[in-house]
């Protein structure tokens, strides 16, 4: 809050501007195979061959390189032509050469490296272990394309024990078609045209830029030399060491060079580099580091925000590891264009221009600000977890990704406390993340076997928050100051090396023991790995069935939650360990009230009877206690009544965290089927009170099975006034009035209008209408706040007429900032004739799309889901033209909201015309059946228990 940002901007009074580097020059790198110690005028030594199938590669290793070699040193110089060379010859070349230092493991007469788009021009192969480097003979070379493998055959053997260094020469490519590799991208400042070229190797390009030994086990030290045009700004993961010019006799120029110093020893995918026009602010932190934030000349201005994030965080986490970042600078950079949203490299860290740069007088709102903050703690841990340690392979990428998630938390608190982040973990990465799509029948375990060419398919949700959630599971039962000794144990075993999860066990069980003085196993009866393996290496998590058998007693059972009954699982496909976990359940009840220091019961792959000390027949319980724990929680239904009361009469008796639990758990469980869905609108009356951000935002996640399920029904005008009552005393204390120095309460008065909106709430329709009408009155000042634009063009279109709908119709042809937001919203009217009409240009003009334009109508409205539906069945035939066998999607997505018998014949009848459709299509046809089945048995449950609840009140 203003405190914070007073803070902030007294800090950043020690900023300086550096536009250039600082060159400190020491020595140089030489790079190449005319170096001095290089013995040219000796013969060619011949070793003895080896009886070795040489050309055949081991189809078993699936793509692994060989382990007979270890590289442990490269050198590499890269000349990349973002702009034409002065003589035209050059042009997206990229001109490289590398020496790789290797050691010999195992006799072989194989050398082989990864390399991808480029052409090989020349290799040498020297014996080093001398006093003058000698070169030996090569046979041939041999390319295995599908693994980016080349392959180098000595005359004679290597031997085991012996060093080595491979030089090549070749020409790459600067990519401008996928951003990864060493990539060129082009962006407009000041109305200028511009160009720069950056890297982006996770998870296998760096073998785009230089071939090498790409795999994240084989670390080495690197020495880089970019050459470029004097103009730009060059970096790379540490400082320059000497900066120099180079005259290329091939174009005739004269171009910088700039040598960088040694990195520490790391991955091959943590290199970096960037030449473009770039200018920083730098600072130092507290610990000594050199802190700089890069960018665009003229957004330099917004810079200062990073900075003071990262002279914290980068000092915060240096001490709370007691291990200190080993590098003298820590460059953080801004990419006009970049393929992910931010990536580690070891000290030069590059990120999208909106996670890195923030400035209130930008106009950058604070969810922006919280993104920020955010996205630094993910790269500043990643120095630790991901660069010092780094998993062994892919298969255990949730050893980067889970701690980043875990920690963007603990860092963003550091320097933004007013964004309440602790209260949102479980909300954000469990319910609303994780358990998405970890409640399929079809998810998929968190380590899992991955090849060498798939291994970007481990970024993948689950990896970033299945693994954050998996820390803060250990974080609850394990305690929060111990589990962090842990992992400095963990840090310190495996600094400079890598890992793979059973080693994080073995040093968490390790300290667990130090700690409690015995074996863990003797004493507890389980070891972490033993705990923790049904978490990572099966898919899903539980629901805990709890049911109270006596004034005392409470029966836990746990379940695979799915949130479709339908769901089957195959089971070996999915890592089945028989799907029940070990779970730390901790739990109270009203009398006792133990939120800070909860009873906490072991469901061991089993059961379990937690004993409910000193309650009366009267209290009720509650459990998972401030949402520690990977789990969704049911309870019989006479306590889920409780704990609607406790919530009515006095809702603060129960942590925030568990409210906005109740309230999930409520809303999906009765989706599920599992809970009669009336629970969930009797728990959420108690809202008309609640002034906290969680308990909201777990409605507002939740809400559309319920809306979708009844938008067509009587129903629907109680669920309507119901919702738009509830929502009423915060919208009239929140206004429109937005501060961008605010924190939770701006995210706050987001959610209370978008609701309120959505429902109908009558002032807040005025309020939309008016908005619009003033921006229909003067196109070229659209005040609309940023975040709200989608719902007040919705309701405006919704509750107006032709004109709002033309007005948009053209705006969004000349606007494209707010063209989506415009064309869905355009889905949003109650006008028949403008909707069909809507979908019938799509289908014919093809400006906007078929497909989406059908979804725009079919998701925003009652009326449009209707005509939505009718439009796609009577007109299928074009659209399966313009889609091919991917039209019947479209189809298939309607039964997300069909749930009548009226809806299953229409849908049926539809699969009887196409019943020649495609096998896949047919399966997806069963799967939909299934879908409305599901949802007509969930109205007949629900649907006047629902209506009786809304009417009694
Ligand atoms: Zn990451």
């Amino acid at each position: 809050m203003g405190g914070d940002r007073g803070k902030a901007e007294k800090k950043s009074s020690r900023t300086r501007i550096c536009a250039t580097l600082i060159p400190i020059v020491l020595a140089c790198c030489i790079i190449g195979s005319t170096g001095e110690n290089v013995e040219m005028s000796r013969p060619l030594q011949q070793l003895p061959a080896v009886d070795e199938d040489i050309h055949v590669t081991n189809e078993e290793s699936g793509g692994l390189l060989p382990t007979t070699l270890e590289p442990y040193h490269y050198k590499v110089w890269l000349q990349p032509y973002f702009t034409e060379s002065k003589d035209g010859s050059k042009f997206l070349d990229l001109d490289g050469k590398v020496d790789i230092y290797f050691n010999c493991i195992e006799d072989t007469r194989n050398i082989t490296v990864h390399h991808e788009y480029m052409t090989i021009l020349k290799y040498e192969l020297y014996d080093i272990s001398g006093e003058v480097d000698k070169l030996l003979q090569t046979e041939s070379n041999t390319t295995i394309t599908g693994w980016d493998w080349y392959i180098i055959t000595s005359m004679g053997s290597l031997q085991a024990g012996v060093n080595y260094r491979l030089y090549m020469e070749y020409v790459g490519t600067v990519n401008h078609l996928d951003n990864f590799g060493f990539y060129m991208g082009t962006y407009t400042e000041d109305a200028i045209v511009k160009t720069f070229v950056a890297s982006q190797f996770e998870a296998i390009a760096a073998r785009r830029a230089f071939p090498c030994f790409d795999e994240p086990a084989y670390k080495a030290t690197f020495d880089t030399a970019l050459v470029y045009r004097p103009e730009y700004v060059a970096l790379s993961n540490t400082y320059s060491i000497l900066n120099d010019t180079y005259y290329d006799p091939n174009t005739d120029e004269v171009w910088s060079v700039t040598y960088f110093g040694t990195t520490v020893k790391m991955s091959t995918y943590l290199n970096a580099y960037t030449v473009g026009d770039w200018a920083c602010v730098q600072s130092t932190t507290r610990n000594g580091i050199d802190l700089r934030i890069w960018c665009q000349p003229s957004l330099l201005y917004q810079a200062e925000y990073a900075l003071n994030v990262g002279m914290v965080q980068l000092s915060n986490f240096e001490d709370l590891w007691n291990i200190p970042y080993p590098m003298a600078k820590m460059d953080m950079s801004a990419l006009p264009v970049f393929s992910s949203g931010a990536m580690e490299n070891w000290g030069l860290v590059f990120y999208r221009e909106n996670y890195l740069l923030y400035s209130i007088e930008a106009g950058h709102t604070p969810d922006r600000r919280k993104d920020v903050a955010q996205v630094i703690a993910h790269e500043l841990i990643h120095q630790w977890f991901g660069n010092l340690v780094t998993m062994e392979w892919w298969s255990h990428l949730w050893l980067n990704e889970g701690f980043a998630t875990y920690f963007e938390y603990v860092g963003t608190h550091w320097v933004e406390p007013g964004f309440e982040m602790f209260e949102q973990f479980f909300q954000t990465e469990a319910q609303y993340g994780t358990f998405q799509s970890d409640q399929q029948g079809d998810s998929h375990p968190l380590i899992m076997d991955v090849a060498p060419n798939d291994a970007n398919s481990m970024f993948n949700a689950m990896t970033y928050l299945k693994g954050g959630c998996i820390i803060k599971l250990m974080d609850g039962f394990v305690g929060v100051d111990l589990m962090f000794e842990g992992f400095r144990n963990y840090l310190n075993q495996f600094s400079y090396d890598n890992a793979v999860s059973d080693d994080l066990w073995a040093a968490l069980t390790q300290t667990i023991e130090l700690d409690m003085g015995g074996n863990m196993k003797d004493i507890f009866g389980y070891n972490m790995k033993e705990l923790m393996d049904p978490w990572t290496l099966q898919m899903g998590f539980p629901v805990v069935n709890l049911t109270r058998t006596s004034t005392t007693a409470i029966q836990a059972d746990q379940g695979h939650f799915l949130i479709d009954p339908n769901d089957v699982v195959e089971d070996e496909e999915y890592g089945n360990l028989g799907y029940v976990w070990h779970v730390p359940l901790t739990f109270t009840h009203k009398t006792e009230q133990l939120f800070t220091n909860p009873n906490m019961e072991w469901l061991h792959l089993t059961s379990a009877v937690l004993t409910l000390d000193g309650a009366t027949d009267n209290d009720w319980y509650i459990a998972n206690i401030n949402q520690t724990a990977l789990i969704r929680v049911n309870y019989d239904v006479d306590n889920w009544g409780k704990l609607t009361q406790q919530l009515l009469v006095d809702y603060k008796a129960l942590p925030v965290r568990n409210r906005a639990h109740l309230i999930n758990d409520a809303l999906v469980l009765g989706q599920a089927q599992q809970l009669d869905h009336v629970v969930s609108m009797e728990i959420i009356q108690y809202l008309y009170n609640e002034i906290e951000y969680m308990p909201w935002q777990a409605y507002e996640d939740e809400q559309y099975y319920t809306k979708y399920m009844l938008w067509r029904t009587s129903t629907y005008g109680l669920l309507q006034n119901y919702i738009s009552n509830l929502v009423s005393p915060n919208y009239a204390s929140l206004g429109w009035n937005f501060d961008y120095t605010e924190d939770i309460d701006y995210f706050r008065r987001l959610d209370t209008l978008r609701i309120a909106c959505d429902y109908n709430h009558a002032d807040c329709v005025a309020n939309a209408t008016n908005q619009y009408a003033a921006w229909m009155a003067d196109p070229d000042n659209n005040k609309i706040e940023i975040n709200m634009r989608s719902t007040v063009y919705c309701t405006a279109i919704r509750h107006g007429g032709e004109n709002e709908w033309n007005f948009a119709y053209n705006r969004q042809r000349i606007d494209p900032e707010e063209q989506n937001r415009l064309r869905s919203a355009m889905g949003c009217t109650q006008l028949n004739y403008l909707l069909t009409g809507y979908m019938e240009e799509a289908l014919t003009g093809d400006e906007f799309g078929a497909r989406i334009t059908i979804g725009f109508v079919r998701d925003n409205s009652a009326l449009g889901f209707s005509l939505a539906w009718t439009f796609t069945v009577d007109n299928f035939v074009a659209l399966n033209t313009i889609y091919g066998d991917s039209a019947f999607d479209i189809a298939w997505t309607f039964a997300n909201q069909m749930n009548t018998n009226k809806d299953l014949l229409e849908l049926n009848a539809f699969g009887n015309v196409y019943s020649d459709m495609p096998v896949e299509a047919a399966n997806d046809f069963n799967e939909a059946v299934k879908r409305v089945e599901t949802n007509i048995l969930w109205m007949e449950r629900n649907e006047d228990q629902i209506r009786v609840f809304l009417e009694s009140l």
